[in-house]
């Protein structure tokens, strides 16, 4: 007994190096994810750069160098780069005043991150539906609430719309409501950078604040950090004070209030700056996976596509195809399945928000088009390095599931 209990103790046999060669199964095709980072190039070259400067803080010339290029391809007067489009969202709320116990009114589809900030702040979240055009926050819903909330005296802080999957929200419908009762707006732009809206303008455009992501799904990445931008300069230099601890300038360090350590670093920053330069590249791309998964699955029973308002143009950030089994469509779920045994990472459209266990009880204003995407909606990958070959797997997989579907019928 003894003698077994001091072998237990001994270290684990040391294993040979190399491994002893165990049988290899049939080689796979790699994993393809639903939406990687896609290198420009010049990455290395940037960092290498950088590296070499000494400036590696978030300080320095090269975030000032990558808000100025974010200002330039949003259109936006002014720009703060931040470590996360999460943090962003949080020193946005900070610039509208959000206390404790105000409302702020979003779109209930979207990911968790457009309101968690705010409710760490005490805020009460209020969500609303979507409109089946452009799967955004509904303008018509949104004009009858605030209507109802004036006559009660109960505006919300912020109204916080939703730049879903590459697709603007109708930010002039939407501000011309909000304007009328002076709510301002937070716009998340999140996953709509390169994405245009009426006019011709950049989303997010016309809100008082709107927050952008660079992490690593998005359609350019600078390896995480997010940027807030705005048409009044005054926000952003609250917002920057903020972000950096909210030190009053003194020799010592001197607080009239709490901040957070919110900046990018440079480092992130000069990759930020390699990447934004291929934008343009990267939406034609997005663009033309969209287009081919349409092109290739459009005319499967019960199956159609995210729409895009002739108004805007969308990135595609991801190409999102609702799956309807009352009109002889697969099950979304067994079309997810079958591309996850074949390595394919794909997704159900964001839950809504109010059908989140964590805001149960939440008050929630209109009908069911958030829920009914949730239930048939399916992001495909959409990654701007996918090739023809890889997307050829994807749709051969999913007219399968399509003939298994007509065969069961
Ligand atoms: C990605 C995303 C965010 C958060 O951005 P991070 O940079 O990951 O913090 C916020 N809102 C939406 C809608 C997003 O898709």
């Amino acid at each position: 007994m003894a003698r077994l209990q001091s072998a237990a103790l001994l270290p684990a046999p040391i294993v040979p190096f190399p491994a002893p060669q165990r049988p290899q199964p049939p080689r796979q095709p790699a994993p393809l994810p639903l939406s990687p980072p896609h290198l420009a190039g010049g990455e290395l070259a940037a960092l290498e750069a950088t590296l070499a400067s000494g400036w590696i803080a978030p300080a320095g010339p090269m975030p000032a160098a990558f808000e100025a290029a974010i200002a330039a391809a949003t259109g936006f007067p002014d720009v703060l780069a931040t470590a996360s489009g999460t943090a962003a969202l949080h020193l946005g709320y900070h610039c509208l005043g959000l206390e404790a116990g105000d409302e702020v009114w979003t779109a209930s589809l979207t990911f968790v991150a457009t309101i968690a900030p705010a409710v760490q702040m005490g805020a009460r979240p209020r969500f609303l539906d979507v409109d089946r055009e452009t799967w955004t926050l509904d303008p018509g819903l949104l004009e009858r609430e605030l209507a109802r909330a004036g006559r009660r005296g109960r505006l919300p802080r912020a109204v916080v719309p939703v730049d879903l999957f590459g697709q603007s929200c109708d930010l002039d419908a939407i501000r011309a409501v909000c304007d009328r009762w002076g709510v301002p707006i937070l716009c998340d732009s999140a996953e709509a950078l390169g994405a245009t809206q009426r006019g011709g303008r950049h989303a997010g455009r016309g809100a008082r604040l709107a927050a952008f992501s660079f992490n690593g799904n998005k359609i350019i990445t600078a390896g995480g950090g997010g940027a807030l931008a705005a048409e009044d300069p005054k926000l952003i230099a609250t917002a920057r004070h903020l972000a950096c601890q909210a030190k009053e300038p003194a020799a010592h360090y001197q607080h009239e209030t709490t901040g957070y350590s919110y900046g990018l670093s440079s480092i992130l920053a000069a990759i930020g700056c390699t990447q934004l330069a291929a934008l343009e590249a990267r939406v034609a791309a997005r663009r033309a996976i969209f287009a081919r998964y349409a092109e290739a699955l459009g005319g499967l029973p019960g199956l159609s596509f995210m729409p895009e308002p002739a108004w805007g143009r969308s990135t595609r950030w991801l190409s999102v195809a609702l799956f309807d089994p009352g009109r002889g469509a697969p099950d979304r779920e067994a079309v997810r399945r079958a591309l996850a045994e074949a390595g394919i990472e794909s997704r159900p459209v964001w839950k809504p928000l109010h059908l989140q266990p964590v805001f149960r009880g939440a008050p929630h204003a209109g009908g069911t088009v958030a829920a009914e995407l949730f239930e048939h909606g399916l992001c495909l990958p959409s990654g701007s390095a996918l090739t023809p070959a890889q997307q050829d797997r994807i749709i051969g997989i999913i007219q399968d599931c399509g003939r298994q579907a007509c065969g069961k019928a």
